[in-house]
């Protein structure tokens, strides 16, 4: 494992002089820890857990809150950002949070940001999706008429930032995972449960899925509910009401939609996933 080119307080440095929203101080006293890979660049990828204040039960649900898996997506990291503060504070909050802001700093931190990674990867096309390695390529050079904004990679977790979040997903075994994007300005939904209808200003409006997208991969290969809210602007934060209505409209869904008995299919991540269920 390479060890991160820079500091967590030199990453926080970055990012703050990248984003406006982010404060320096913040983000280096956040308690956020680099997790155990880093990007292409050497970046760490910094992440946060929060337990539960109030559980309701022995065993609470696991939410994992990913922020800026698109470089070029900067009001999707801010976001986050802001919601940790609204952790840190949250009274009755009965989820442990796993909560990483900012999944592809490669890409958020160039100048222009872009949507890939340092190797030109779309990360959110390059999970072990059962439909990876028959559809990615081919899905790409076709319908996506090679743009190189979503370059799936040359295979299935080809990609350091991917990679880790795979292990991440093995190890803390989220009961539901939330995305954060922009600019479509709605909110998306993959996985078995009834979808949310509406969070703030987002609604419900479903944009598909995609081979190797992380929406594909967890929502429709594991049943793991993933959340994608995609908010307006990329270059713009939601007015303050909004940021506010849409993270305790989340919460209010989170407490009352998750299942009664979370699937365990995680149990499939133990053999080598995409050779084990991918056709010839
Ligand atoms: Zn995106």
């Amino acid at each position: 494992m390479a060890a991160p080119a820079v500091s967590m307080e030199r990453a926080c440095e970055m990012l703050g002089a990248k984003l406006r929203s982010v404060n320096v101080a913040y983000c280096q006293q956040s308690g956020l820890k680099a997790s155990s890979f880093t990007s292409v660049r050497g970046q760490p990828i910094l992440y946060r857990d929060y337990t539960a204040r109030t559980p309701q039960g022995p065993k609470p649900y696991r939410v994992l809150l990913l922020g800026g898996i698109h470089g070029d997506e900067l009001s999707a990291v801010s976001i986050v950002f802001d919601w940790m503060r609204r952790l840190d504070t949250e009274k009755f909050q009965q989820f442990e949070w796993r909560v990483m802001p900012c999944l592809n700093p490669d890409g958020l931190l160039v100048s222009p940001a872009t949507r890939t990674n340092a190797n030109g990867v779309d990360l959110n096309r390059n999970f072990p999706t059962l439909d990876w390695k028959s559809d990615a390529l081919q899905y790409w050079k076709t319908k996506a008429r090679k743009d190189p904004r979503r370059y799936p990679g040359p295979k299935a977790l080809s990609e350091p930032e991917s990679r880790g979040l795979m292990d991440m997903l093995k190890e803390f075994q989220p009961d539901v995972i939330v995305s954060v994007h922009a600019p479509y300005g709605v909110l998306d939904f993959d996985g078995p449960q009834k979808p949310p209808q509406k969070f703030g200003y987002l609604s419900l409006q479903l944009l598909g899925t995609y081979p190797g997208s992380l929406g594909n991969f967890a929502g429709m290969n594991l049943s793991v509910p993933v959340i994608t809210l995609e908010l307006p602007s990329a270059g713009q934060m939601p007015p303050p009401q909004q940021a506010q209505r849409i993270w305790g409209d989340m919460l209010v869904w989170l407490e009352k939609n998750l299942p009664k008995r979370p699937p365990a299919q995680y149990s499939k991540l133990e053999k080598p996933f995409e050779s084990a269920t991918a056709t010839p």
